[in-house]
């Protein structure tokens, strides 16, 4: 048996004993978790927002699924078909389980993989048991795990299950940010922090962060933020309408609006914010309808991009970690045991009382 945090139904979450996974397919990995953390899509897990997991969570009873698409861990055991893996190796777990092979995955759009039996990429946490354990069990593991280099702080390294390939493809890359570009991150919560992180190794000529929390201002200050604005003290779109032209014949705004929040509000400044030719990349989860000023864009020549992360930046992201071009460590704030997980949620869940980033949760 084992300890792990399970959802049960909107609003339930409970820390307790379930049986310890096996290996169901043959490309299966069960590993005992080395660390594990929360993301903000599972505090939408927890009040119930994905039906898949609230229909398993029924099914299950009081058992529940669990949670969590983040993690490391050490390999125990590897099915028959398992060949780039073998048990003692150290793993970061990719949010995305994928087969590489299908479709999908050969169009390198890895977040709709039609091998690994859900109906997206995510799975882990969602529509099989998750991450938040003791003992993880990886589907597709040669293509859903990835050795943790040597020399690197483990806890920099879980980074990369989620935030930083999220933040970096649907943000940085889908975004066009390059070296002398202009950039906007609008949303200063974990994706948009790793957002800036990844946008400036790319050396853009600025980024400017906006967000309603000072906090978190202050610590894009810190990571690089060559401007800061709070909307509630200053307006972001005239504030970016004055910023210095930093190429002949260029109008105002920026190239590239990375949008981190997933509210009408949110997308609609970005939309504000972009400057002709740009880019606005939407990495936010809505879930509501957003409006689109077609009539003021389309002779903008804007691009929008969205999705879903595909994770198949993590080879490249590593390597920039590797060679000291990405430092993932200023984004983890609090530490807890993984037996202190029902805490560190409602910690998780009060940032703005709390300053939580990202929570890193060692087994005991
Ligand atoms: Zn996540
Ligand atoms: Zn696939």
């Amino acid at each position: 048996m084992m300890k792990a945090l399970t959802y049960i139904e909107p609003g339930v979450i409970k820390y307790q004993t379930v049986e310890k996974p096996k290996l169901l397919e043959p490309t299966d990995v069960i590993g005992k978790t080395v660390l594990t953390t929360i993301c903000g899509s599972d505090l939408h897990f927890w009040r119930g927002a994905f039906p898949e997991t609230n229909a398993l969570a029924k099914k299950n009873g009081t058992r529940g699924v669990i949670l969590g698409h983040e993690g490391l861990i050490k390999v125990e055991k590897v099915g028959p078909e398992v060949k780039n893996f073998k048990p003692g190796d150290i793993c970061i777990v990719s949010c995305v389980s994928s087969c590489g092979h299908c479709y999908y995955c050969e169009e390198g759009c890895e977040a709709h993989c039609a091998e690994n039996g859900g109906d997206c990429g995510c799975i882990l946490g969602h529509e099989i048991d998750g991450t938040q354990a003791e003992y993880i069990r990886v589907p597709l593991a040669d293509t859903s795990l990835y050795k943790c280099p040597e020399g690197i702080p483990l806890e920099s390294l879980l980074m990369l299950s989620d935030i930083l390939p999220t933040s970096y493809e649907l943000g940085v890359r889908d975004g066009g940010v390059k070296e002398g570009s202009t950039v906007a991150i609008v949303g200063l919560g974990p994706i948009g922090l790793a957002a800036l992180l990844s946008a400036k190794a790319l050396k853009p000529a600025y980024i400017v962060a906006i967000d309603l929390d000072d906090t978190r201002l202050e610590l894009a200050k810190k990571l690089g933020a060559d401007y800061t604005i709070n909307p509630k003290k200053e307006d972001p779109v005239s504030f970016v309408m004055k910023l210095p032209i930093n190429r002949k014949g260029k109008q105002p705004g920026v190239d590239t609006a990375i949008e981190c929040v997933g509210s009408p509000t949110t997308f609609e400044l970005c939309q504000k914010l972009v400057g002709m030719n740009g880019i606005i990349a939407n990495v936010g989860v809505h879930s509501k309808p957003t409006n689109l000023e077609m009539e003021r864009l389309w002779i903008m020549n804007i691009k929008i991009t969205t999705g879903l992360v595909n994770t198949n930046s993590t080879p490249e992201l590593l390597k920039k970690v590797v060679d000291g071009d990405l430092d993932p460590s200023p984004l983890i704030t609090h530490h807890f045991k993984l037996s202190e997980v029902e805490k560190a949620y409602e910690v998780f869940k009060n940032a703005s009382e709390s300053h939580a980033i990202k929570i890193v949760l060692t087994p005991d």
